[in-house]
């Protein structure tokens, strides 16, 4: 058994841990990253980069860098509804720098925080390193017990954060109570091939019955098809070639390639959930990003918001934790300034998330397919009124409350 002390312990290397990590490093603060697998190559993640992270990048210099890994651009949003071109929202019309949504892997935006991050004398990223349970003294978290390669590790922490996800095994591990806001919906991810003459934009296709959406990777399409909850069972049972066919009935554009699915394996399910903590943090311990609060895909906006919840809580943490003076204790008074500067934003984007998922894509999804679907009014008055774009557009790119990093960069 081997042993590591630091002053903060991140579990979980995903958008949120690693955002943390970096800017803490950056500060100067002692920080380890645990991430339970070797690499960051998985795929059908939140894959979306939206305008307020790339102002985040660009506030730490780094969006030029950033901007030459491979990604596309998405300056405006487009849905076919019932048959009928709609574009939704149009980034361009906002004042920001970054006016488009940049699609990239996510894979690609983890390898480049990581990049950066290992620059940092403070840094250090373990893979094959898994949080197992945490260590608890006197009523505080005060480290995690670390399954490696390499047998158990002990890291024992003045801070550890909680940034594994929406399974997390720390908020569990920690006791904290978890709010489910249920969602109606799960998701089939699947690639499809992009052929000459296919539209270059990203989108989304809507009729009765089925809500397709359609990521363009470059050399691949990247499609989400939304179903009932726990619909899968019935689609399967239909059989491979019927789940083509309605495909290829939402999307005709896919009729000559939707055989590239040859087996139900080329067909990931991803069960969405929507649900966050009752409070996000205990004596020594602070959970942000999906295990605070996991997000619906409704919006693309879960990365974002796990950077926003990294961004704040380095702008609370950072000069405390730089300060060795200052004990795990009073850290652990900051913990709730966290949680209120987030917990706003959290709340109001789940029930926007909520409302559409129920609202709109549950009554689509069991709509008469017989008949085809109206446009809304809303979708109407944005296709009629182009400045209307803006709004969408800044609710997803933006988004409530946005950050600004405040965090200091060591000399
Ligand atoms: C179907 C679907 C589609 C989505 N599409 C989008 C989208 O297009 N755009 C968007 O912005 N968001 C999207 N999201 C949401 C987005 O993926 C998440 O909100 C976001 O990734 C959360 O980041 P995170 O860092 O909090 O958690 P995660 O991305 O889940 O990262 C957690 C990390 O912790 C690691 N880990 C887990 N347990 C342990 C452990 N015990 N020890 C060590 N490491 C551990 C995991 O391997 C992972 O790397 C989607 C979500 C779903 C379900």
């Amino acid at each position: 058994m081997k042993n590591l002390h630091t002053r903060c312990c991140i579990a979980g290397g995903g958008p949120a841990g690693m955002m943390l990590g970096y800017l803490l490093a950056r500060a100067g603060v002692d920080v380890v990253v645990l991430e339970k697998h070797g690499d960051f190559l998985r795929d059908f993640r939140g894959d979306t980069i939206h305008p307020s992270t790339l102002q985040v990048m660009q506030e730490l210099g780094l969006l030029d860098a950033f901007l030459a890994r491979p990604h596309n651009k998405a300056r405006v949003l487009r849905v076919s509804i019932g048959g009928v071109e709609a574009t939704v929202a149009d980034f361009s019309r906002l004042r920001i720098p970054c006016k488009f949504i940049a699609m990239m892997p996510q894979w690609e935006f983890l390898d480049f925080l990581r990049d950066q991050a290992v620059l940092l004398p403070n840094f250090q990223l373990l893979l094959n390193a898994e949080a197992a349970s945490l260590i608890e003294d006197s009523g505080r978290v005060a480290g995690v017990h670390v399954q490696t390669g390499d047998g158990l590790l002990v890291v024992t922490a003045d801070l550890v954060i909680g940034a594994d996800g929406r399974r997390s095994a720390i908020r569990a591990a920690a006791g904290l109570q978890v709010r489910d806001l249920g969602a109606p919906i799960d998701v089939l991810w699947m690639r499809l091939p992009v052929a000459p003459g296919d539209p270059t934009e990203s989108g989304g296709r809507i009729d009765n019955g089925h809500f397709l959406a359609m990521i363009h990777r470059g050399d691949y399409w990247q499609c989400a098809y939304v179903i009932p909850k726990g619909g899968i069972a019935a689609i399967r049972a239909q059989g491979l070639e019927q789940f083509r066919t309605e495909l290829t009935s939402v999307a005709p554009l896919f009729a000559d390639r939707v055989q590239a699915l040859q087996t139900w394996d080329d067909i990931k399910l991803l069960t969405v959930t929507v649900d966050r903590l009752e409070r996000w943090w205990k004596p020594g311990l602070l959970c942000i990003g999906d295990a605070a609060h996991a997000m619906s895909p409704v919006g693309g906006v879960g990365v974002n918001l796990a950077i926003q919840d990294a961004v704040a809580a380095a702008n609370v943490l950072a000069i405390p934790l730089m300060d060795r003076a200052v004990t795990a204790d009073e850290i652990t008074t900051l913990l709730a300034q966290v949680e209120r500067r987030r917990s706003l934003p959290t709340r109001l984007t789940q029930a926007a998330q909520v409302a559409i998922q129920n609202r709109l894509l549950a009554p689509v999804l069991t709509g008469d397919r017989r008949q085809p679907l109206a446009m809304p009014w809303p979708v109407k008055l944005l296709n009629r009124w182009p400045a209307l774009r803006a709004l969408p557009a800044y609710a997803v790119g933006i988004g409530v409350r946005p950050e600004h990093v405040r965090s200091p960069k060591a000399n």
